[in-house]
């Protein structure tokens, strides 16, 4: 709910409407919706503020580390009973959380875990949110080790777990407005600080970019051409990839906002010497970043990570042709860090 909607719930239950914002600044600013931490709440409406405005929505089912503690990832299971992953990346300068948008995928991909199981639902935006307050949590309860540093609060979000974030798009955007809204309409996050991982939903892309927003747009490409594409990417039978790649053109345009080109490399599928530089030849000069994953192969599957060579070979072709391009770090790997693996896992 915006803060206006939350101010008329809480006049509905015949409270002075500032209990709202006494609640807000509970959930987005000290990260809690149980009641006894609600002191500056008379004893005798905190329970019932609390029940209508903050349910507990999630509730750890797992919950993995490794680097120390300074990666987490936790399996959350719903109301219903569904299952989503985020996970919370804490580095020296930044603190990340990976959030899923939807329980399943519709969308197939045939490399991604959550793609194997396909859709249950679309989260609420209040599931989106509560993922990143629970990291929030966290660390604000020291529990994510690194001490106190820049990196004590939730700087960034991404939506790379589980889901298409723009097949949930109502949602997704109501999300996005309370995490970036400032105290106590929203969490404060700053916009540019956000990211939404799209498979190339064409429509949805043009509609996020005249939204005013200033977050960032991720496509996951994988492929340059559109035969490839259609096996990695089912969805690029619908849009191809010159339509993803103009309408990633035209976000930049509207945004300002350079677009990451995602791009998990496969060994012997889609990391050939020709395949980067055709790659570089559509995205040379444009307002773009490419992100190559290493993929992360998920169970069952016959693929792998691209080896070394061909990846530093990829990374060569790119920068030829002067496209910025990262090889991003598998920050997760011993902890099915891959989107879905987790739920995957635990699935009977
Ligand atoms: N559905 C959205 C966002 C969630 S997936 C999307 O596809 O963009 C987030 C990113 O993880 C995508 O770039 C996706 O292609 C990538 N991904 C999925 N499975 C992977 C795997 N096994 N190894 C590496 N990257 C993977
Ligand atoms: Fe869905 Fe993204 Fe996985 Fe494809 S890669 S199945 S779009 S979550």
């Amino acid at each position: 709910m915006a803060l206006a909607e939350r101010r008329a719930v809480v006049a509905g239950l015949g409270e002075p409407p500032f209990r709202a914002v006494q609640l807000s600044r509970h959930f987005f600013g000290r990260f809690t919706q149980r009641p006894e931490e609600m002191t500056d709440l008379p004893r005798a409406s905190r329970d019932a503020l609390a029940q209508a405005l903050l349910p507990p929505l999630l509730t750890p089912e797992r919950e993995l580390s490794c680097d120390g503690g300074a990666t987490r990832k936790t399996l959350w299971r719903l109301a219903d009973g569904a299952l989503v992953e985020s996970v919370l990346m804490r580095y020296p300068d930044r603190v990340t959380m990976c959030v899923s948008s939807q329980a399943g995928c519709g969308m197939g991909c045939p490399f991604c875990a959550t793609g194997q199981a396909g859709l249950t639902r679309n989260l609420s935006a209040a599931e989106i949110v509560a993922q990143v307050v629970a990291g929030a949590r966290l660390l604000a309860d020291g529990q994510v080790p690194g001490g106190p540093g820049p990196a004590h609060r939730v700087s960034n979000v991404v939506f790379m777990g589980m889901g298409e974030p723009l097949a949930n798009y109502a949602s997704v955007l109501a999300a996005i407005r309370r995490l970036t809204e400032p105290l106590p309409e929203g969490m404060g996050i700053s916009q540019r600080s956000v990211t939404v991982s799209t498979v190339g939903l064409v429509p949805a892309i043009a509609r996020l970019a005249a939204e005013g927003l200033s977050v960032t747009l991720a496509v996951s490409l994988h492929a340059p051409d559109d035969e490839l594409r259609d096996t990695l990417v089912p969805v690029n039978r619908r849009w191809r990839v010159a339509e993803v790649l103009a309408a990633a053109r035209d976000y930049a345009a509207a945004t300002g906002r350079r677009v990451s080109v995602e791009y998990a490399l496969i060994a012997g599928v889609n990391d050939q010497a020709w395949r980067a530089a055709l790659l570089a030849e559509l995205l040379a000069g444009r307002l773009v970043h490419v992100n190559l994953i290493p993929l992360n192969p998920t169970p069952g599957s016959t693929w792998t990570e691209s080896r070394p060579a061909d990846q530093r070979e990829f990374v060569r072709r790119l920068a030829a042709r002067r496209v910025p391009c990262t090889v991003r770090d598998t920050r997760g790997r011993e902890i099915d860090g891959a989107c879905g693996q987790l739920a995957a896992s635990a699935r009977p």
